[in-house]
C-alpha cells in the first residue's frame, strides 16, 4: 500500500513523490496548520499555498477530554463534529488530523482508540494516522494491530500512518511497512537517534516520511538557528512545525492582555524569527540590535509578511506578531521546500546547504563533516548572523 516514490537519493536529502488520495505532492514539502493555512490565503491574496500542499489539523487531547468523550456520547458527538467542520474548512487538497496528546494521557481504551480512528475517517483525511499516546514500544504494536483489523472490518481503503517516538517504535513498525502507507515522525520531545533510525533505514525505501511537530530551534547552536525543511537530510519527505494548543495560546494571550505598551515590545523581542537566508532564528530584540529598527524584514525574506514590515514595526504588533510569525514560516517553508527540491533535482545540494549555514552547522554537529567531498569548512562564524 506504498503511496510514495523516492526519484533522488541524494547523500543530503531526498525528492520524491508522494500520492495522497489522489493528490500527486512532489517533496519535500512543508505541511501547514490549518490556522495557518487559512491566514496565508489572507495575507498573500491567493491560493496558490493550497494547490499543491497538505493541510493538518492539530487535535491537542489532555486525560480529561479522552474520559470526557469516552463518558459522555453528546460530547463525542459535539467534538467530533468540530474537528469535521476544522477539517473541512481546510483548502488543501489533502488533509491530515493528527492527536496531540498531553503527557497525561496514559492511555486510551479500544472503544476510544477505534472513535479516534473512525473519526478520521469520517473527515475524509488523507491518511488514517494510528493515534500514539505515551505508551511503549510492546503497548504500541497493540495499537498497530488493532488499527490494521479495525482497516479490514470496515473495509477502508485510506492508508494507515504508524507514528515512532523512538527508534524502538521504528523497528518495530519496520514489521508492518507492506500494510502501512506512511511513518510519522514525532518530534515534539526531539529525538536525535530516531532521525538516524529513518536515514538507516527508510532513507533508501519507498516509504512516506512525514515529522510531526519539528522544532523551531536547536540546541546544537544555542536556539540561533534551524534545520528547518533540511530535516530532508534525514530522509523525512513532509514536516510540520509545532502548534500550540488552545491552552497554550489563551495562556499566552491572557498575559499579553494584562501588559502595558513597553512591557509588550520587550515580550515581542523575545520571539524567534526565522530568516531562510541562512536559517538563523535570531529574536527580534537580536536583530533589531545587529540591524536597527527601520531594517526591513525584506532583506532576510520575501514573503507577503516580510515584504514591507520593519524589525521595529514587528516588535510593536503584539498581539498579531505571533500569528504573523507563524505565517511568515509557512510561506518561507514553502519557499524552501520548492528550492530545495529543485537543489536535489539538479544535484546542487551541496551548494544550498552550504549557503544556509546554521542548518549545516546543525547537521555538521549531529554527523561530523558533511558528505559532499567539494564541501568548504563552512562559515567561519555560524552564529553571526550575516
Ligand atoms: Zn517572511
Amino acid at each position: 500500500m506504498s503511496s510514495f516514490v523516492v526519484e533522488v537519493d541524494d547523500a543530503n536529502g531526498r525528492q520524491g513523490v508522494l500520492d495522497i488520495g489522489g493528490n500527486h505532492v512532489m517533496t519535500p514539502a512543508y505541511v501547514a496548520s490549518d490556522d495557518v493555512c487559512h491566514e496565508m490565503v489572507g495575507f498573500s491574496g491567493d491560493s496558490r499555498c493550497h494547490n499543491t500542499c497538505i493541510g493538518e489539523y492539530d487535535l491537542w487531547m489532555q486525560r480529561s477530554d479522552v474520559e470526557r468523550i469516552r463518558l459522555h456520547p453528546d460530547e463525542k458527538e459535539a467534538m467530533e463534529e468540530a474537528a469535521c467542520e476544522k477539517i473541512n474548512r481546510m483548502q488543501s487538497p489533502a488533509k491530515m488530523l493528527h492527536f496531540n496528546f498531553f503527557t497525561d494521557v496514559a492511555g486510551l481504551n479500544k472503544e476510544t482508540f477505534v472513535d479516534l480512528l473512525r473519526l478520521q475517517y469520517r473527515a475524509g483525511v488523507g491518511v488514517i494516522e494510528i493515534p500514539h499516546v505515551f505508551s511503549d514500544t510492546q503497548t504500541y504494536e497493540q495499537s498497530v494491530l488493532a488499527a490494521l483489523e479495525w482497516q479490514q472490518n470496515t473495509w477502508s481503503e485510506v492508508p494507515l500512518m504508524g507514528i515512532a517516538r523512538t527508534p524502538e517504535d521504528l523497528l518495530m513498525l519496520e514489521h508492518y511497512l507492506p500494510q502501512l502507507g506512511g511513518i510519522g515522525i514525532d518530534c515534539r520531545r526531539f529525538d536525535k537517534p530516531l532521525l538516524y533510525q529513518v536515514k538507516k533505514m527508510l532513507k533508501k525505501q519507498d516509504v512516506w516520511v512525514h515529522a510531526f511537530s519539528v522544532p523551531l530551534q536547536y540546541r546544537e547552536v544555542q536556539n540561533k538557528g534551524t534545520l528547518g525543511m533540511l530535516i530532508n537530510w534525514f530522509g523525512v519527505d513532509t514536516v510540520n512545525t509545532i502548534a500550540l494548543s488552545n491552552t497554550v495560546r489563551d495562556y499566552f494571550t491572557g498575559i499579553i492582555s494584562r501588559m502595558d505598551g513597553p512591557k509588550e515590545v520587550e515580550f515581542a523581542k523575545r520571539i524567534h524569527y526565522f530568516a531562510p537566508c541562512d536559517y538563523s532564528t535570531f529574536s527580534f530584540g537580536k536583530l533589531e540590535e545587529r540591524y536597527g529598527e527601520g531594517q526591513r524584514l525584506s532583506r532576510f525574506c520575501d514573503c507577503p509578511v516580510c515584504r514591507d514590515l520593519t524589525i521595529g514595526g514587528a516588535v510593536k504588533k503584539l498581539p498579531e506578531l505571533y500569528l504573523m510569525n507563524q505565517v511568515h514560516r509557512a510561506f518561507a517553508y514553502y519557499q524552501e521546500s520548492e528550492e530545495y527540491q529543485r537543489a536535489l533535482i539538479n544535484n546542487e545540494t551541496g551548494i544550498f546547504l552550504d549557503g544556509r549555514p546554521f542548518a549545516a552547522e546543525i547537521i555538521r554537529r549531529s554527523s561530523g563533516p558533511l558528505p559532499a567531498a567539494d564541501r568548504v569548512a563552512g562559515p567561519a562564524a555560524p552564529y553571526e548572523a550575516r
